[in-house]
């Protein structure tokens, strides 16, 4: 199995992935223009002066932090910094963000050095934290559903050239917006509360900012912390507690 480093992984996150952590640390940001911006989180400030560019991986704070430029890891460091946590180390913040993107001790590695011996003892301790697993609550903010009653349903041949059907689509609320040129799809919790939208751009030139995205539409972002639900369970729950089996996939973004 290959295994990433954490230059790897953070040169492979996508603009959309980074937007998502950001969004979970509280940053609450806002896609640009192949970039975005987000809430100074990095010094515990409010204005939006926070910039992410997706070429050099780094983080742009123009205010608090005194112009300065850092990495996602960096980031979390200082966020957890900021919120009083001060033994909060680099390790941890590597930990951090491999374990939000879904990486284990099997599957990442670390430099052959002194800190990388750190890194794996703080990945080890969530291997067993896994093994032992604290209650963790997360209250997803739900949206209302009536955006999505004046949205068109049209045939989407491309993807049902991949044999997602009409009917699929249909049953998943899957629609299209005519005004960003994109399909348009609504995740739901496990009780059919809208929780977000996501949008796959069918305008090339925009793929740069990640193909799919938080829907932004009538002047409403619908983003939500895609790890933190699994899409489709309000449909396949009753199939799910029927078979007591499931199969979860990780889906191309
Ligand atoms: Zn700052």
């Amino acid at each position: 199995m290959y295994k990433y480093d954490k230059d790897t992984l953070k040169e492979n996150l996508s603009i959309e992935e980074v937007f998502d952590l950001v969004s979970e640390l509280g940053g609450e940001p806002i896609m640009g223009n192949g970039l975005f911006t987000a809430r100074t989180i990095c010094h515990g400030g409010d204005s939006h002066k926070l910039y992410y560019y997706s070429n050099t991986h780094l983080f742009h704070c123009y205010t608090g932090c005194g112009d300065a430029s850092f990495d996602i890891y960096d980031l979390v460091l200082r966020v957890n910094k900021t919120a009083g946590i001060q033994n909060f180390s680099l390790p941890r913040a590597i930990a951090f963000v491999a374990r939000y993107f879904g990486y284990t001790a099997e599957t990442f590695e670390f430099e052959d050095n002194q800190e990388a011996n750190e890194d794996w003892k703080i990945i080890n301790n969530f291997k067993r934290n896994k093994e032992k697993p604290q209650p963790q609550i997360v209250e997803l903010k739900t949206y209302d559903n009536k955006i999505l009653k004046y949205l068109p349903h049209p045939r989407i041949i491309p993807w049902e050239a991949e044999e997602i059907t009409f009917d699929i689509m249909e049953s998943r609320g899957i629609c299209y917006d005519p005004i960003n040129e994109g399909i348009v799809i609504p995740h739901y919790d496990i009780d059919g509360n809208l929780i977000g939208i996501r949008e796959r751009t069918l305008i090339k030139e925009n793929e740069i900012y990640g193909k799919y995205r938080p829907a932004y539409i009538s002047g409403k972002l619908y983003n939500h912390p895609l790890g933190f639900n699994l899409y489709n369970l309000n449909n396949s729950k009753k199939a799910i507690s029927t078979f007591q089996k499931a199969i979860v996939f990780e889906g191309k973004r």
